[in-house]
């Protein structure tokens, strides 16, 4: 990478009214008192050269004058500086001015530091500032970013406004250009601020760019080239970072973040390189505010130092929102500036190095800080550095040097500005304050930190990985939820798509202690804080659930992730949540031995706790028609069981990553109100339960929502006897199990698992225990004819032909199907237990479930026509239905109930994105 140090602005006009500044401070530095230095005592220290220091008021304007002109030098915003130490003995000015606490940078971390010392210690102070006061957050950081983003928010919420009945045309004008005057003017104003807060707190200031010139004093090369020297007992660097460039032909016609924020006029298409933070916010901003924007990215993801959650989904938000992103780019070769201006007048060509070329109209470089160390002569004191060239210091923010401190981006530790603010107050405390702060110093865990993306990233303690890696895989629990916010409840499915909102909670240890919260979506920004206090606190998963929830926000879903168990009484969800009962289903390790349990939960009602299902405790298959092989009877089996290879955490965390969706999905807030109005629509028909409750049933067990069968359950429960409920479970229990042949076994065994867990403890120990179709060879003939008349029914006159058609596949598919699946499984078995669902309604069950599916029109037009058949030929007379149900249910307008019912389940269990039985990776829940 390049510094670009010659792309730095010259020094400003001579300076103008010269005023010297005299400050009397107590002198209450905690190790070295001023005058007692050796060095400044053997070398007759003097007082400042009037002409030093500059009359507060007056700096600002100055600054003004200096500030960047053109594009190239906006890529840094310091002063040129000659002040080798060579150069500085040449021209050395005789007077040196002591000081008690001399700060190099007027930024966050500078100005914290300073303003700590003089205004609550009293310590004489000097901060020598070579830019604009502020530093790097006020002028070409967060302020003038927060406030591009508030710009490109506007023009979204103008989006969204439409879709709330406001009549806002597609295209309103945008005058970027008035925007970034009002920008400059605050950030100006903020610039005054900065200087009268130093001011008031007697504070000096002197622009110009220091270096060390021994190790306690320093020289300052002034904005009209003259020199003047400080020295101090305790000298502080605070000097921040510099965006870096590629070193690459034609990189100098790009821009860096500095200049992103020179732009007068949007460009219609830029090009963002780098996967960072600043990329990120930078590119999303171009984007929101309807730029053609391109980002180049190394991998698959941006946002590469984030928990996999976000990376994973923000790239996807980006790409839906229509930013292009160049995966896995081979790297930029060349930039060749074919037209210069601003906005759509500029034009670059870049070439990659894989040869292919594209035009755009700006080139913003977002590859990484450099600290800014170079004039800083940091060889005269022998301040170390680390690999990475940021200046090496420890928790106290000492450097290898006594008394010269370093902290902020200099030292490259979470280089945030509230980090710098806070490691330079800690520092003050320590250096200035009284006995009881003399340990102070800034605690780096657990920092909470936003991205001001579209939407916002939120993020505090450790990624899911970085977790895994700290406690082991077994001691971590992961709590996760997607969801649509309400604000986006009026838009298109489409448009939902777009916008998600995603949260995950990393918890660590059996007390399920909080280490890590991820959170993305509208909003989130604002989040963060109180959840970061929590974090900070060492809150438990416990204590976010017992704060009660602010209804109805998106945050509430951070204290209600995964709540406790609901008493035995049937619950409807709107009741939990207005009574602060939990309403997820979890999965993942159990909470009392952490060890991997399936992904529905088992439920100890008796301790109102919640035990995984493990694997090894899912009751045994009864046998078939011999024993199952154990290591005893295996070949090359023994006793000692062998230990399981270990899965790394990497791929854990690949098979667990957001985006393959691993989990089962919530129960929306509107489900029960979706069920009851298909329970009354079957009711206005006289329709008899069995039917809409199939279809509803088999319909959530698609949508792989265990906990929607929970509210359905109560649902067609409420006003039951005992027995009735009872009947109720088991129809819906085998309704469940014919959906394997639709929907395949691995959701089956979950939503049947959770569903039974979910059951009050009166109805789920009376379930039948006996299974009803275990073969024997004195069934098996029954149990394929009982096949071949359903399939006889559903597919007459074509059964035949069908057949053959399958065979045409593969010989086994039908025998497969008749076999295992209509005789074994759909046709209803002869027994004394259990419920049977019926003909009707297993071809209810059929359409629910291919329909809610999709992608198999042929098959959900097959079953539709079985079900008429059932009434056709008369196979359904065994069923609860009466005839003129049954009649309706067969007809255009029953059949057209049917798939408007599944439909309308499918649209709130899917959040309005449609099925997720099997969509694409950009659709995920
Ligand atoms: C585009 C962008 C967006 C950002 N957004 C956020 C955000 O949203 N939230 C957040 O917390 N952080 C954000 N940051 C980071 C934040 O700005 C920095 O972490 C913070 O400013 C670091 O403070 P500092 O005191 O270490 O350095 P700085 O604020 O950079 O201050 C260093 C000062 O030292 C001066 N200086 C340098 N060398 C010399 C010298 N030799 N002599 C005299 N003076 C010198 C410089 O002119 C500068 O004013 C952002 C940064 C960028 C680039």
């Amino acid at each position: 990478m390049l510094s670009c140090p010659s792309l730095r602005p010259r020094p400003a006009q001579a300076l103008k009214n010269r005023l010297l500044l005299s400050p009397t401070s107590s002198i209450r530095a905690r190790s070295s008192p001023i005058v007692a230095t050796p060095l400044l005592q053997g070398r007759g220290i003097a007082t400042a050269t009037p002409s030093t220091i500059l009359p507060r008021q007056s700096t600002l304007a100055l600054r003004s004058s200096s500030s960047v002109a053109s594009r190239l030098s906006a890529l840094t915003r310091h002063f040129s500086s000659s002040s080798s130490a060579a150069d500085a003995n040449n021209m050395a000015p005789t007077e040196v001015k002591q000081y008690d606490y001399i700060v190099i940078g007027g930024g966050s971390g500078g100005s914290g530091s300073g303003r700590r010392a003089a205004g609550w210690y009293g310590a004489k102070t000097l901060i020598v500032e070579s830019g604009r006061s502020g530093g790097t957050c006020v002028n070409v950081g967060c302020v003038p970013k927060k406030m591009t983003w508030n710009f490109a928010s506007i023009n979204e919420t103008l989006h969204v406004a439409k879709h709330y009945g406001y009549d806002v045309s597609e295209n309103v004008d945008k005058n970027y250009r008035h925007f970034k005057e009002i920008r400059d003017s605050t950030i100006k104003r903020l610039n005054g601020i900065y200087e009268r807060n130093w001011g008031r707190e007697g504070i000096d200031l002197v622009h110009g760019r220091a270096g060390f010139v021994e190790p306690k004093t320093i020289e300052v090369t002034l904005e009209d080239g003259s020199k003047a020297r400080y020295s101090a007992p305790h000298i502080l660097i605070a000097v921040g970072g510099r965006p870096s460039i590629p070193d690459i032909k034609g990189a100098e016609h790009g821009i860096t973040s500095d200049g992103f924020f020179e732009i007068e006029e949007l460009p219609p298409k830029i090009a963002v390189v780098g996967a960072g933070y600043i990329a990120v916010e930078l590119a999303g901003v171009m984007g929101a505010v309807g730029c053609e924007t391109h980002m180049f990215i190394r991998g698959e993801t941006f946002l590469r130092k984030f928990d996999p959650m976000i990376q994973n989904t923000m790239t996807e938000r980006y790409e839906a929102s229509g930013i292009h992103i160049h995966k896995k780019h081979p790297g930029l070769k060349e930039v060749q500036l074919i037209r210069d201006g601003k906005g759509k007048d500029k034009l670059l060509k870049l070439i990659s190095n894989d040869g292919s070329e594209m035009e755009v109209n700006e080139l913003l470089w977002a590859v990484g800080r450099l600290p800014e160390v170079e004039d800083l002569n940091l060889d005269v004191p022998g301040v170390k550095l680390n690999k990475s060239g940021h200046i090496e210091v420890d928790e106290y923010q000492n450097t290898s040097v006594d008394g010269v401190y370093a902290l902020g981006d200099v030292t490259g530790h979470a280089e945030l500005t509230p980090v710098a603010i806070a490691a330079g107050r800690q520092l003050g405390n320590r250096l200035f304050g009284p006995d009881e702060v003399r340990d102070s110093k800034l605690s780096y865990d657990n920092i909470p930190t936003v991205v001001f993306s579209h939407p916002e990233v939120g993020t505090v303690g450790l990624t899911e990985p970085e977790a895994r890696e700290r406690y082991g895989d077994d001691q971590i629990k992961i709590y996760h939820t997607r969801f649509t916010a309400m604000y986006y409840d009026v838009m298109p499915a489409e448009e939902k798509k777009k916008n998600p909102t995603e949260f995950k909670l990393v918890c660590a240890g059996p007390e399920e202690k909080v280490v890590g919260l991820h959170i993305l979506g509208l909003g989130v920004g604002e989040m963060l804080q109180g959840f970061g206090v929590a974090v900070k606190m060492g809150a438990t998963k416990k204590d976010f659930d017992s704060c009660v929830a602010i209804h109805p926000t998106s945050a509430e879903e951070l204290v209600t992730l995964r709540p406790s168990v609901p008493p035995e009484e049937a619950l409807t969800r709107s009741d939990r949540v207005s009574i602060g009962w939990p309403i997820r289903v979890p999965s993942g390790a159990c909470r009392q031995c952490s060890g991997p349990v399936l992904e529905a939960e088992a439920v100890d009602k008796t301790r109102e706790a919640r035990i995984g299902l493990h694997m090894n405790s899912v009751p045994p298959a009864p046998p078939l028609f011999s024993s199952p092989p154990t290591p005893m009877n295996v070949p090359g089996g023994s006793r000692k069981r062998k230990r399981m290879s270990k899965l790394s955490h990497q791929l854990k965390a690949l098979i667990n990553a957001p985006a393959a969706r691993p989990n089962t999905v919530p129960a929306p807030s509107n489900i029960q109100s979706i069920y009851r109005k298909i329970q009354q629509g079957a009711q206005s028909q006289n329709l008899s339960q069995s039917s809409w409750l199939a279809l509803s049933t088999a319909t959530t067990m698609t949508m792989n929502s265990p906990e929607s069968l929970t509210e359905l359950y109560q649902l067609a429960s409420t006003s039951q006897s005992a027995k009735e409920s009872l009947a109720t479970a088991e129809f819906m229990r085998e309704v469940g199990l014919k959906c394997i042949s639709f929907n395949g076994i691995p959701r089956t065994i979950n939503c049947l698992n959770a569903f039974k867990a979910s059951l009050p403890e009166s109805i789920s120990s009376q379930l039948s225990q006996t299974p009803t179709r275990t073969p024997n060879p004195e069934n098996i003939q029954e149990i394929c004819t009982r096949g071949q008349n359903l399939w006889d029914s559903i597919y007459r006159p074509f059964e035949k032909k069908l057949y053959n058609k399958l065979a045409d596949s593969h010989p086994d598919l039908p025998v497969h199907i008749l076999n295992a699946n209509y005789g074994a499984l759909l046709s209803d078995p002869k027994r004394t237990t259990g419920a049977s669902v019926g003909r009707l309604a297993t071809s209810v069950v059929a359409i629910a479930c291919l329909r809610a599916q999709t992608g198999v029109g042929p098959q959900v037009t097959s079953h539709v026509f079985g079900l008429r058949k059932a009434v056709e030929d008369g196979t359904w007379v065994a069923d609860v239905e009466e005839e003129e149900g049954a009649k309706w249910l067969a007809s255009d307008e029953g059949n057209t109930w049917i798939i408007r019912s599944v439909d309308s389940i499918v649209e709130s269990i899917g959040e309005g994105l449609g099925s997720n039985f099997a969509p694409a990776r950009s659709a995920k829940i």
